[in-house]
């Protein structure tokens, strides 16, 4: 694994030097995007299929926000330019390099995996912590025991006994982790550029976590506790796509996927004979 590693760090390095890709012609088998203002104008200017460039964006929200971390000069080439289904698209940029294979699974579905045959997108826990039992679920109205008003609730309530740990529902970012008003100690994590899960009224939070920390899937952020608005302890969740708070029992999350082992051995063959092949290109 780690040779791979080395080598897909070595290829990408070797592209960056700028030469090898001084030729830049479109040829039909690779297509380079170079980001001059956003990936939408300069895929046009590139004459990429808009089914393409809707690829990139599902696939690498998840380690590039296309709002913020995209910078000029960064660039997409993308492998077997010919249909709708590239064979691999390479992100080199300032900060990050991200290159993603397609593979077909048994099912015939095609996906795209890194280089280890991981998809980018994570998994998630069906819920952050072990519970007691859901003291409210998400609902348009309903009527607050502290405001004595009819309010939505866009979220779950988990009661469990003060200091239950909770858990990351999956691997992302810390956005925030401060007292908040109602919602007392609070904390906001990102997943890709997609999803935020938000975790309320905590009693207090894990030692070492900052904005800007990285967790991972299952791990603690913090203890259930009652601060903010709150009539016990509880842990008030909330997952948002796109900054709309979804139903957290019922939303399809995306399931993470990998290739299958028994292809495994092809499909990292193949990967780094692409990277290979991007040598001469
Ligand atoms: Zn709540």
């Amino acid at each position: 694994m780690l040779k791979h590693a080395l080598f897909l760090i070595a290829v990408l390095g070797l592209l960056n030097t700028g030469n090898v890709l001084a030729r830049g012609a479109n040829t039909p088998e690779y297509a380079t995007i170079y980001i001059t203002r956003s990936l939408n104008y300069d895929a046009r200017k590139a004459n990429i299929n808009p089914k393409i460039v809707d690829t990139i964006v599902r696939i690498f929200s998840w380690e590039i926000d296309f709002n913020k971390d995209l910078q000029k000069g960064d660039r997409f080439i993308i492998v077997g330019n010919g249909g709708t289904h590239p064979s691999a698209i390479i992100y080199l940029g300032a900060n990050k390099r991200v290159a993603v294979f397609a593979y077909t699974d048994k099912h015939g579905q095609n996906n795209y995996y890194d280089i280890n045959g991981k998809s980018l997108y994570p998994s998630f826990l069906k819920a952050p912590l072990k519970y007691d039992r859901i003291s409210s679920k998400f609902q348009r109205k309903r009527f607050h025991p502290i405001l004595k008003t009819w309010k939505p609730h866009r979220a779950v309530d988990f009661a469990a006994k003060s200091g239950t740990p909770v858990y990351s529902v999956a691997s992302g970012v810390i956005q925030h982790r401060k007292r908040m008003g109602a919602l007392g100690n609070v904390v906001y994590i990102k997943h890709g550029s997609n999803y935020t899960t938000v975790y309320g009224h905590l009693s207090r939070f894990s030692h070492g976590l900052k904005p800007s920390s990285k967790v991972k899937k299952g791990q603690v952020i913090g203890y259930v506790g009652s601060t903010g608005r709150s009539t016990g302890p509880h842990l008030h969740y909330e997952l948002r796509y796109n900054g709309i708070r979804q139903n957290p029992l019922t939303y399809r999350l995306p399931k993470q996927k990998n290739v299958g082992t028994t292809d495994l051995w092809n499909f990292k063959n193949k990967a780094n004979k692409i990277l290979n092949s991007l040598r001469s290109y």
